[in-house]
Order: C-alpha cells, then sequence, then structure tokens
C-alpha cells in the first residue's frame, strides 16, 4: 500500500497525517485530469465539456455524501473545516451562547468569538476526553450551539457525538461536530450521529488541500454567508433572491479539480474500508502506548482508546527538540500546541510532541520513532 503514495520516500517515517495526509496515486491522477484533460468551469457552460465537468463536480458531492450517510443536497463544498464552522458561526441565526470545550482546535474556537457568540467551556475528563457529565450541568436553554471536536486533534479523544447531540437538543440548542480527526480515522454516518453540522476538510482524508464538507440537514435555515455568482437565483439592484442550499452556500467557482480530487480520495478509502483502518491504526496506537509507557522519561496524554493519535512529552527535552532529532533519523512527527492553546493550558505544557497515523503506517514507522527517541534520551542524557 506504502507504493500507492509517492510522497512516501523510502526511509522516511512519516507520523503527521493529522496534520494532513498523504495523497495516494488514484488522487493525484484523478485531480491531473481533473485540471489538464478534462478541465473547464462547473454549472454555467453551454459546451459539452463544462457540461461533463458539472456531471464529474456534482458526481463528487454524491459519492462524499453517500461515505457519510448524507443526502446531496446536504453537503456544501467549502474551503476545509476552517471555512465550515466560520460559515455556521456566521451565518446562524440565533447567535448567543456556544459550549465548547477545553481540547477544540483554534477553528472551533475564534469563529464563535468573532462572529459574536458568547462562549462557556466544557472541562474535560482525567484522561482527556469532552466531559458530558458536565456538559449537562452546564448547559441552559440559553445555549443555542454546541460545537465539539468527534476526534482531538492533539490526545485522539473519541466523543460519543449521539450522547453529546440528546444534550444539546434537550436544551433547545444545536450540535455542530468538527469531523476533521474523524472520518478518516473512523466510520462516519452523520444520520445516525444526530448531529446538527458536520466539518471536515478534504485534505486529511487523503484528497487535495482547498475542499472541504459542511454537512447539515438544516441548510436551508442558515441566510447565505458569502454572496457572488453562482449562489443566487435573480439579482436586481433592487433585490436579489438566492439559490437553495448547498449552491447559496458556493459563492464563486468552486474548487473544482479538488473536490473531484476528494472524491477519488473517498473511493480510496472505501476499497480498503475505514474499518479497516480503524482497526490498522487502533493497533499500532496501542503498539506506540505500551513502547511509551515503558520509558520512564515519557509522560503519555489522552485516552487509551485515542483513535490514530499519540501525545507526549519528555521529560527536560522541549517537544521542538525531539522533532528536530527524530526528523534527523527520518522519523516525521509534530511538536507545538497544534492549534489548541486553552488545551495545551491545560496540561500545564507549552506543547507537545504528536505522532499521528494513516493507512500507510506499519510497524516499522512505531520502531523508528522508539529507536528515534532512544538517540534523543541519550543526546539529553
Ligand atoms: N479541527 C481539527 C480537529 C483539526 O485537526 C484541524 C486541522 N489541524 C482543523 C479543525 C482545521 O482544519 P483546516 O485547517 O483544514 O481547515
Amino acid at each position: 500500500m506504502r507504493s500507492d503514495f509517492p510522497g512516501l520516500t523510502p526511509g522516511w517515517h512519516y507520523l503527521d497525517t493529522a496534520a494532513t495526509a498523504q495523497k495516494p496515486q488514484a488522487v493525484i491522477d484523478a485531480t491531473v485530469n481533473a485540471m489538464g484533460r478534462d478541465y473547464a468551469t462547473v454549472h454555467r457552460g453551454v459546451y459539452a465539456r463544462s457540461a461533463d465537468m458539472t456531471l464529474a463536480y456534482e458526481a463528487a458531492r454524491r459519492r462524499i455524501a453517500a461515505f457519510i450517510g448524507a443526502r446531496e443536497n446536504d453537503v456544501t463544498f467549502v474551503r476545509g473545516a476552517t471555512e465550515a464552522i466560520n460559515l455556521v458561526a456566521y451565518s446562524h441565526p440565533r447567535k448567543g451562547r456556544v459550549l465548547l470545550s477545553v481540547l477544540e482546535h483554534h477553528s472551533n474556537i475564534v469563529p464563535w468569538q468573532l462572529a459574536g457568540w458568547q462562549v462557556d467551556v466544557c472541562p474535560l475528563t482525567a484522561d482527556g476526553c469532552i466531559d458530558l457529565d458536565a456538559a449537562e450541568k452546564l448547559l441552559t436553554p440559553e445555549h443555542t450551539m454546541v460545537a465539539f471536536a468527534h476526534v482531538s486533534n492533539v490526545l485522539g479523544s473519541p466523543l460519543d457525538v449521539a450522547r453529546a447531540a440528546d444534550l444539546a437538543h434537550r436544551v433547545g440548542a444545536e450540535l455542530l461536530i468538527d469531523g476533521c480527526q474523524a472520518v478518516p480515522r473512523l466510520p462516519v454516518d452523520v444520520a445516525a450521529l444526530g448531529c446538527d453540522y458536520y466539518a471536515f476538510s478534504g485534505h486529511k482524508l487523503y484528497g487535495p488541500t482547498g475542499v472541504g464538507v459542511l454537512w447539515s440537514d438544516k441548510l436551508d435555515m442558515l441566510p447565505p454567508w458569502q454572496g457572488g455568482g453562482s449562489m443566487i437565483d435573480r439579482v436586481t439592484f433592487e433585490r436579489t433572491t438566492y439559490a437553495p442550499a448547498p449552491t447559496r452556500f458556493e459563492a464563486g467557482t468552486p474548487a473544482i479539480v479538488e473536490a473531484i480530487g476528494l472524491a477519488a480520495a473517498v473511493d480510496y478509502v472505501e476499497a480498503i474500508g475505514i474499518d479497516a483502518i480503524h482497526a490498522h491504526e487502533v493497533a499500532l496506537v496501542n503498539r506506540l502506548r505500551e513502547a511509551l509507557a515503558r520509558k520512564n522519561s515519557i509522560t503519555l496524554y489522552g485516552p487509551e482508546n485515542s483513535a490514530g493519535i499519540v501525545s507526549f512529552a519528555m521529560a527536560g527535552v522541549h517537544p521542538h527538540d525531539i522533532g528536530t532529532i527524530l526528523d534527523e533519523s527520518g522519523v516525521a512527527i509534530r511538536a507545538g500546541h497544534h492549534c489548541a492553546q486553552p488545551l495545551m493550558e491545560q496540561l500545564g505544557v507549552p506543547a507537545t510532541a504528536r505522532a499521528s497515523f494513516g493507512v500507510y503506517n506499519n510497524d516499522d514507522d512505531v520502531a523508528a520513532l522508539i529507536d528515534g527517541l532512544a538517540r534523543v534520551e541519550r543526546i539529553f542524557g
């Protein structure tokens, strides 16, 4: 399988899939064809090439919708999770109080602040999961939104989305789920989850950058966010009317090539099976957590059932130094605050080292990381 990914050069141990996934050749080929042989605009052309491109773009929407158990008209293409959350935060007609959690990525904090929501914060359990018992106590009828990560990008903590949805709905709030880290590693069926909005980025699902998805079966309740071409019904200087969702939220020429590339990524993932990918990553996480737990110098963060992501610290060594020394051994991990500064503050550290897995990782990658950490220990005495 590694040979499907031209970015995985021999001897390189890529353990930063939570930041962005490497791309299989099938995705690269799909984008090259969409940008070359098949290229034209969508939705406007009267000529055959444009009509074909429109069919391909809409087929991509259907393909991605089916992958997450959604109806195609409930899937809006956006630039990524960041844009999806900004869209809801700005466009929502009932801006009030939003309950977030300590572990959220900045892209699920800052948009709410900028759009003028009053932000409340749900604490975490001792092992780093969103504490839904605490959420139950914090929620009031003044809350109109709850916005939680399905899987933490730092700790890998999975969320019981169905329970979170139930808690939100009991007080009349809606639930937005940031699914960035869940969609590449857990089966996601939005209908079964019971949330109101689900956001994710294509590039973490082995697809291109510049495209992502906002799913909601309530998109028609949201007014338009950005104005421009395509999102309208009729424009006059006196009064403009808008297209129904999802077109209403896709102002301007969309990311045609990227959407088609993302559909190819979904094909790739489905051919392997998301359950198989999940089981594979669980095995790698267990192996890594066990090996790290044997090292006295290491502090492990996050729950045992972390999905594909392991954060840790080494006594007396800054995570950036860990990352730099590992890089010399061909091991690529992430070191930093991972765009989750409130979580770092809660953990009492400026940064963590983070290894994250994808479909292409194997035991060699885990062994290379453990060997590399032994070298870090030797260098720092
Ligand atoms: N939420 C989570 C949990 C993430 O991991 C990320 C990416 N690190 C984002 C949101 C933001 O995604 P993007 O930068 O692709 O919009």
